[in-house]
């Protein structure tokens, strides 16, 4: 949980792959193959979106372009403003896509403390909390995620090196510590609104996220 590290994750097989379309709604499309696995460590159903050329970055000796996603039903599906996981999740599709590597859609809502309690959270930032308070406040940790499973999908998929597309140095440490080498970073775009501004902002503040936010 957080920044608690785990030793190495158990294996994981590949269960299914399923070819989807995708479009979304600015018109980009691209295709997907869709993995679901068996033996992930916490029984959820984690999905591994394998975009572009995997196969020959794979094959190749290359380490594919890489983004752990948690699930974020309000920005993902609704286009919530208050976050910026809706366009981080588009742009990383579209990255992936043409670099080649997986988009890792972990089920892990709100940090990791469930849908409810997700909006429960944002309550309490409207009374002037930020979203790591927010989550103190209920009792929560301020950050529940978790990347063992993306280890395990990784690895059950033959990238044990990966590079990592995220802002979060959280991630590429544990998922270092997991077995899964990072042998890069590489920043997402920055996905500013009014409405999140603030969110941003603790990010960055708070947990080092890297992002070049203006003054
Ligand atoms: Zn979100």
């Amino acid at each position: 949980m957080g920044t608690a590290v785990k030793s190495p994750a158990s294996a994981a097989k590949v269960r299914t792959r399923v070819t989807v379309p995708l479009e979304f709604p600015d018109g980009y499309t691209t295709t997907a193959e869709v993995f679901t696995f068996t033996g992930l460590e916490d029984g959820r159903e984690h999905l591994a979106l394998a975009l572009g050329q995997w196969r020959s970055v794979l094959a190749g000796g290359g380490a594919p372009l890489v983004r752990p996603h948690s699930e974020c039903l309000t920005g993902d599906v609704f286009g919530s403003q208050r976050c910026d996981c809706g366009p981080q999740l588009r742009e990383a599709v579209e990255r992936i896509s043409g670099e080649g590597g997986f988009l890792l859609y972990l089920r892990q809502e709100g940090r990791g403390i469930g849908l409810y309690a997700k909006l429960d959270a944002y309550a309490l930032q409207e009374a002037g909390l930020d979203t790591y308070e927010a989550n103190l406040a209920l009792g929560r940790g301020e950050d529940e995620r978790d990347y063992a499973v993306a280890a395990q999908m990784l690895r059950a998929l033959g990238a044990d090196r990966i590079r990592l597309l995220s802002n979060n140095p959280d991630k590429a440490l544990q998922l270092d510590a997991l077995g899964v080498q990072v042998v890069d970073r590489v920043p997402t775009g920055v996905h500013l609104t009014e409405a999140n501004a603030a969110y941003l902002s603790a990010k960055v503040s708070h947990t080092h996220h890297t992002l070049a936010l203006p003054a």
